[in-house]
């Protein structure tokens, strides 16, 4: 059969009562690519098996559309008619998307300016009333769950429960497509730690291992590494620009259980780990989903990860087209040449 979305597929790991309505988009079922060029790159002769669990394929392309599925349908279950979140970017697309297939008003607040390209087009195409505020992600978070204790609102961040139940099916899928098994390493970006959350909550429910879980944050937004607030965070990697994690202390007790390491990456490590993605294995994504190789890398050099004969995944969060203007910004501008044979000929020596 078909492939129909991550909660059709995994119902009986889901609390949904019986009746709901389903709002799918089909979301889920990313590829897991194996990453060889990589792994020789960064662990040379290791025999690093390294994955990559490409989640910007999801229907808006970021991880968000799992926890979003079922938030959503959760919502319309309980008689939602609008919802709301705050967003970097990638959860308001999500919730755009799905509350337009479910016939809800949806609001979305994000910090002015910061939000990249493709996310603010997406939630604009979707209908949602996009909000810009004077203020940071972590101050939208804050006014998104004040209003809903006074107005009849759903609120559809990752501190709705709802979400991380459909977030932790990633986990399932790396188990399924590793052969029932999970890996030795979870790697992937920190930023309000509902995934890492989630995929934490996933491997304990399967039943098909444990890893140890390594997640990165962004220097100037390392909340978690650091033990501190972050008032004004700063990183290229938008989608985890966050200096109060909503999920911190859930985030902890997955690191602590699972034996894993929680570590800051400059936007420099972010950058040449987004490249390497690319250029090596045809993959891109928005540079917050580099996060997690670039922490890999980070702590494989420093002795702190044996790579020998392990497995290792990276969750490569959200698609590279999300923010066109970095992958512009990394790149030199295309060269013109005269439209004649003589003038490709004439490039094609000049770059020998
Ligand atoms: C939301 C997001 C993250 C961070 O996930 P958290 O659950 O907030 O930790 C990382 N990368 C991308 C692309 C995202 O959209």
């Amino acid at each position: 059969m078909s492939w129909q979305g991550i909660i059709h597929t995994y119902r009986q790991y889901l609390p949904f009562d019986e009746t709901v309505r389903v709002i799918t988009l089909n979301e889920g079922n990313t590829p897991l690519i194996r990453a060889d060029r990589l792994a020789e790159t960064i662990a040379p002769k290791a025999g690093l098996k390294l994955y990559l669990k490409y989640e910007g394929l999801n229907p808006t392309g970021s991880f968000k559309d799992r926890g979003m599925t079922a938030a959503i349908t959760q919502a319309v279950h309980e008689g939602a008619k609008t919802v709301i979140c705050a967003s970097t970017g990638n959860t308001a697309a999500s919730a755009a998307a799905y509350a337009a297939r479910a016939g809800l008003r949806c609001l979305v607040l994000v910090p002015e300016g910061k939000i990249a390209l493709g996310k603010l087009a997406a939630s604009l195409a979707y209908g949602a009333e996009v909000i810009s505020i004077n203020g940071s992600f972590d101050e939208g978070l804050d006014m998104v769950r004040d209003i809903v204790t006074r107005q009849p609102i759903v609120l559809v961040n990752s501190i709705n429960p709802w979400r991380l139940e459909g977030q932790k099916t990633g986990s399932f899928e790396i188990c399924d497509q590793l052969d029932g098994r999970a890996p030795d390493w979870h790697c992937l970006p920190v930023g309000n730690a509902g995934n890492i959350t989630a995929y934490w909550l996933g491997y304990q429910q399967y039943g098909k291992g444990l890893p140890r879980i390594l997640g990165g944050q962004a220097a100037g937004a390392a909340p978690i590494v650091t033990g501190q607030i972050v008032p004004k965070p700063e990183t290229i990697a938008t989608a985890i620009r966050i200096g109060n994690p909503a999920r911190w202390r859930q985030a902890l007790q997955a690191l602590d259980e699972s034996g894993g390491i929680i570590t800051a990456v400059t936007d420099a490590d972010i950058l040449a780990s987004w490249s390497l993605l690319a250029k090596l294995e045809g993959v891109f994504v928005e540079p917050a989903s580099a996060t997690g190789l670039a922490a890999l890398k980070q702590q494989i050099e420093q002795g702190a990860i044996d790579p020998v004969g392990k497995t290792a995944v990276c969750v490569l969060t959200g698609h590279g087209l999300k923010d066109p203007g970095t992958a512009v910004d990394q790149a030199q501008p295309p060269q013109t040449i005269p439209a004649n044979i003589d003038a490709l000929e004439a490039y094609l020596q000049q770059r020998v």
